[in-house]
């Protein structure tokens, strides 16, 4: 099969995201070794996706590498296998495939050499690009790791407790804790599915909200000290220099455009952080008014029509300007008719 197999699956398609499953599948039973990568900057749905995938590969008697251009957060690392994902900045090997979890784009590994292989890409973001041998990209699952599961089960192979583990992790962050838009009746499902395959909920709950580093809660403080709101907007940033005083690491600052987001009233959030190299990392977030991956887009980043990212030129301030423009911009209609 040499043409490209391009699936935007939705719930309405499932015929078609069930051809994807297939072409994957023949690709992983044809090969016998494999590239796992996702995103720069690994979340949960990063990690949990990968380290799922690899432990499915080596079930179907397959090796598999795990590579990512960053580490794995702190938070993460108490995760089956953990530990087998490296971090490099350039991919070589006698790959039959590389598999390419949650990214939009090659660009989006931060990996180099990785045009060379055959790529099947999975997805499930709204900003979800075409660009490999097989594309299943599937914008109503709750994470990457639902559609790891649902591979998983198409290849009649079995869901072990380690396996449920990272996906419960990767269902568990992407939905914020069952709170966020991407949550369906069948993401409870999948939650209860994987809970009798042997995750636990209350501990991986444990793992990755109750072990929060102290770094994290002194850059929160900083960020909250920088809190603006504008009608049904509010955004918060930090310096560089926060981030050294805290002494914080990057994945300190996931989570913090939530605090703006959680005020009442309030539609989108805006959180910018001072990168040292006169770049600013932005995060978008909406209430589900306005579509802030359309806006990421736009500016050379992606996302969720919910929750998106992407990166500026400073400084901070010329950044700052640019970003609330468009969020206001996008924000008029909405604050015109109250409800
Ligand atoms: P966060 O704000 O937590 O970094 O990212 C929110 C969502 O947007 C995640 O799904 C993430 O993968 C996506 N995202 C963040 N930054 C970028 C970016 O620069 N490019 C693309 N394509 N997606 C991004």
């Amino acid at each position: 099969m040499n043409l490209p197999l391009s699936v935007r699956a939705g719930s309405t398609n499932l015929e078609s995201a069930a051809d994807s499953i297939r072409a994957i599948l023949q690709i992983i039973r044809e090969g016998e070794r494999f590239l796992v990568c996702s995103h720069s900057r690994p979340d949960g749905d990063a990690v949990g996706s990968m380290l799922a995938m690899g432990m499915f590969l080596e079930q179907m008697g397959k090796r598999a590498d795990l590579v990512t251009a960053d580490r794995v957060p702190a938070v993460y690392r108490t995760l089956p296998r953990a530990d087998t994902i490296r971090t490099a900045m350039r991919v070589h090997g006698p790959y039959d495939a590389a598999i390419l979890l949650e990214c939009d784009g090659l660009e989006r590994t931060r990996l180099l050499g990785l045009e060379k292989f055959l790529l099947l890409n999975i997805d499930h973001h709204a900003s979800g690009r075409i660009y490999g041998r097989v594309n299943w990209i599937d914008h109503e699952a709750a994470s990457v790791g639902e559609m790891v599961f649902r591979l998983i089960h198409a290849a009649g192979a079995t869901v072990t407790p380690e396996i449920a583990t990272c996906i419960y992790t990767t269902v568990l962050t992407d939905t914020g804790g069952f709170i966020y838009g991407g949550t369906h009746a069948s993401t409870f499902a999948l939650a209860r599915d994987l809970a009798l395959a042997g995750a636990n909920p209350i501990r991986i709950a444990q793992d990755v909200y109750f072990s929060t580093a102290m770094s994290k809660l002194l850059l929160l403080g900083a960020a909250l000290r920088n809190l603006k709101r504008e009608g049904r907007l509010a955004w918060l940033w930090i310096t560089h220099q926060d981030m050294v005083r805290a002494c914080a690491a990057e994945e300190d600052c996931e989570g913090i455009v939530n605090y703006a987001l959680s005020i009442a009233g309030v539609e989108a959030a805006v959180f910018l952080r001072e990168l040292p190299e006169q770049q600013i990392r932005v995060s978008l977030r909406s209430q589900g008014k306005i579509d802030v991956a359309a806006i990421a887009q736009r500016l050379d980043g992606g996302g969720h029509e919910n929750a998106s990212g992407c990166t500026l030129a400073g400084p901070l301030s010329r950044a700052m300007e640019q970003i609330l423009g468009e969020m206001r911009t996008a924000l008029a209609p909405v604050a015109a008719k109250p409800g």
